[in-house]
This record gives structure tokens, C-alpha cells and sequence, in this order.
């Protein structure tokens, strides 16, 4: 048996286990004081427990002070499991804490006794984030029982606080540690499809704009004595819809490949149909590719607000919902894209793709700190909702990729 058919089979011994301590951390909701919940204490020492068990040479806790937890802190990991060489590290990263459940009569069952069901796990967080995590976990430990070296070392990152903006979490540990190096592969296994070729490396700046729209409220019987802000606004949506005209390009790392701005939430006006409306409020989502600023599409989206003031005789006031400009992307030579791809083929015999993706990733985190970072995993995508699943399958292949990966040269 070669070095990997031995990790594979150990790997494959594990499914039980595996599917117990899923069950097991889903038991600890790790919902950050933010949303209302503890944080990752509680599970972070059922993590530590495990760490301590399983072969793990030395164990880090990074812990960023946040008076809304019970511990006063949010707990951060940092495992190592030594390789041949310390030449680098092979980061394996996921998050500990989960979204709260939600409306709890979408749920077939308590979100946090995960359930099994057809070869799936049910319950909060199992796919987002612990599907990846115990992967990890597991292709550590397999090197562990099987007395096999990784050719570098691994390095086990559990991170707190990445549903809501990781100032706790990762954020933390970059500006508090010396942990990452240039040389290091970094992967995020927090965003991924459903035939796990999805590698993504780079993402759109992200631009939200709130428009309020004022005219001058009027009878609808009587429209020439108001000002219809409606009827403006519409006509600024129509006239933002050439943003799609005035940034055109095309970048096939990109899904989609260009640019989008895309009129979104609409705040209700008027209660009633016979009154002319005095103030409109409508937002639009921008997705902008990272050859353009953000600067540029605000300055033209002034001159078109600045058209319509002028032809309605209305006032437009914007308001930015969010801005965030693209972090550098990681290049789709870089080594860690490199040795996910090789996994990727191994063990799921699929051609994996590096891709761009609309939404930003905690990977931008690292990217903006100018190392490269790479998230990938094989999943349904069922975060956040009710009766989120992790397919068992994909928690296996995927540790097994991750093992792929820790034997590379
Ligand atoms: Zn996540």
C-alpha cells in the first residue's frame, strides 16, 4: 500500500467518529454575544480536548478580549502537528462559531441535536463551518495513527467570530501573531460547490448605495402641484442601469465575468394609491470587478444621480450601506491553488478551477496581509439556513484531500 491508499483507509476508518463529534460540537452552539449567543468557549475547549488527544506537537489559544462574552474573551486556535520539514506550513483554517438558527418552525428538528439522515448531518453549523473542520481534524490524526510523517508542517486554525467580521477572530490573530508566514498554504474551506472544482481566489469590491429620492408630496388627482419621487427614482434606476455600459469589462476568472449593479431592497413609500409620493428610498448592490475603483463607479453614479435632480427637480442623497474594496487577489499559479488542485483530481477525479466569486471570503483577510489564501470545499452551500446539511461523503473526501495535500513535496 502506498503512503496515501494507508491514510485513505485510515481516513475511512474514522466515519463514526467523525460523524459523532459533528454531533457532539453541534451540541455547542458557538453563536457570537453579537447575535446573542455565548461565543466559542464551550466549544473551543471540546476542540482543545481533542487536540490534546490526538497527536498535536503544540497548542496555541489566541484569546481577543470581548466583554459581551461570559469569558470575557473569544477563543483562537492555533495546532501544529510537526512535518519533515518546517521549511512551511500547510494551513487548514475554519471558524468555530455558527449563525443562530432562525426560525425554528423551518427546522425538522432541533438545530442543535444534529440528526443523520441519508447519508447527511443535520443541524446548525454542520456544514458551515464544522464539515471542514473535522476534515481537518481527521486528516491530521490519520498521520498521527498511521506514524506517517507530512512532508511540511500542519498547521490547525480554529478561528472565532467569522460571521460577524472576524475582529475576534482571525483579524486578531493576524495583527497578534507571527503565525503565518509568505511561504505557507493557506486554505479556507469556507466557500465551495457542489462538485467541489470551485477554487476561489479572488473577489469584487462590493459597493452598497441607499438612494432617497425627495420631491414633494402631493393628490394623486392633482400630480403638476407635487414632485413624484416614485417616478424619478425609476427613472435613476433605469438611468444606473448603464453603469453596465460604462463598465463593461470582461474577466473570465470572474463568476459572473463582469461587473453588476443591480437595484435591490425598496422601502415602502406611501400607504395609500392616491397620494402623489414625497420620498422614495431604494437600494443597489454593486459587484465591481478589481480593475475598476470604487472611486470611479461612485463618480459616475453622481453624474447620473445629478441628471435626474436636474430633469424631476427632485434631491437625491446617498448613503453608502457598505464599501469594500477587493482584497489582491491570490494568483491562479499560486502554490496552494496548485495543491488543491492535484488533491482535487486524486481524490474526486474533477479538474478544479480557480474562479472569482462576487462576495467577499475571510481569505480577503490574509490577501489583504499579502499572503496567498485559497478557499475550497465540496459542499451543498446550505449555511445560514434552516436544515443545513453537511453530505458525510464530502467530509470524508474532503479530509482525504486535505491528507493529499499534507503528503505533496
Ligand atoms: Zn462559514
Amino acid at each position: 500500500m502506498t503512503q496515501l491508499e494507508k491514510i485513505v483507509k485510515r481516513i475511512d476508518s474514522f466515519r463514526d467518529e467523525m460523524i459523532d463529534i459533528q454531533i457532539k460540537l453541534c451540541a455547542l452552539p458557538a453563536i457570537s454575544p453579537a447575535s446573542g449567543g455565548e461565543g466559542e468557549e464551550k466549544k473551543a475547549e471540546a476542540l482543545l480536548d481533542f487536540l490534546k488527544n490526538n497527536g498535536f506537537s503544540k497548542i496555541e489559544v489566541i484569546k481577543a478580549p470581548d466583554l459581551e462574552a461570559p469569558s470575557d474573551y473569544r477563543p483562537n486556535i492555533l495546532a501544529f502537528s510537526k512535518g519533515k520539514s518546517s521549511a512551511k506550513t500547510i494551513w487548514i483554517m475554519t471558524h468555530m462559531d455558527v449563525v443562530p438558527p432562525g426560525e425554528l418552525a423551518q427546522w425538522r428538528g432541533d438545530p442543535f441535536k444534529a440528526w443523520v439522515e441519508e447519508g447527511k448531518i443535520y443541524g446548525r453549523g454542520v456544514e458551515d463551518n464544522q464539515q471542514s473542520m473535522v476534515a481537518s481534524l481527521y486528516a491530521a490524526k490519520a498521520f498521527h495513527e498511521e506514524g506517517i510523517l507530512p512532508n511540511y508542517d500542519i498547521g490547525i486554525a480554529l478561528v472565532a467570530d467569522e460571521e460577524t467580521g472576524s475582529e475576534k477572530g482571525i483579524d486578531y490573530v493576524l495583527v497578534h501573531t507571527n503565525a503565518f508566514r509568505k511561504q505557507d498554504l493557506i486554505i479556507v474551506p469556507d466557500a465551495g460547490n457542489q462538485d467541489g472544482t470551485m477554487i476561489e481566489v479572488a473577489e469584487k469590491s462590493i459597493l452598497w448605495l441607499k438612494f432617497k429620492t425627495l420631491g414633494k408630496q402631493a393628490h394623486g388627482s392633482t400630480p403638476e402641484k407635487g414632485i413624484n419621487s416614485f417616478k424619478a427614482a425609476s427613472f435613476l434606476v433605469a438611468e444606473l442601469n448603464n453603469l453596465y455600459k460604462a463598465f463593461p469589462d470582461k474577466d473570465n476568472l470572474f463568476d459572473p465575468p463582469i461587473s453588476t449593479f443591480e437595484p435591490t431592497k425598496k422601502e415602502p413609500n406611501v400607504p395609500n394609491v392616491n397620494t402623489i409620493p414625497g420620498e422614495d428610498i431604494f437600494y443597489m448592490d454593486s459587484r465591481i470587478l478589481p480593475r475598476y475603483t470604487i472611486k470611479e463607479v461612485e463618480e459616475k453614479i453622481k453624474e447620473m444621480t445629478e441628471k435626474i435632480e436636474n430633469e424631476f427637480k427632485v434631491k437625491i442623497i446617498l448613503e453608502e450601506a457598505q464599501k469594500a474594496p477587493a482584497a489582491p487577489p491570490t494568483s491562479a499559479d499560486a502554490p496552494v491553488v496548485q495543491a488543491l488542485k492535484k488533491g482535487i483530481k486524486v481524490i474526486y477525479g474533477k479538474e478544479g478551477k480557480a474562479i472569482g466569486i462576487g462576495g467577499g471570503t475571510v481569505a480577503a483577510l490574509f490577501r489583504r496581509t499579502s499572503f496567498s489564501a485559497a478557499c475550497w470545499s465540496k459542499i451543498d452551500e446550505t449555511a445560514h439556513q434552516p436544515n443545513e446539511y453537511c453530505i458525510i461523503d464530502n467530509m470524508m473526501g474532503d479530509a482525504k484531500v486535505f491528507a493529499h495535500i499534507f503528503l505533496q513535496e
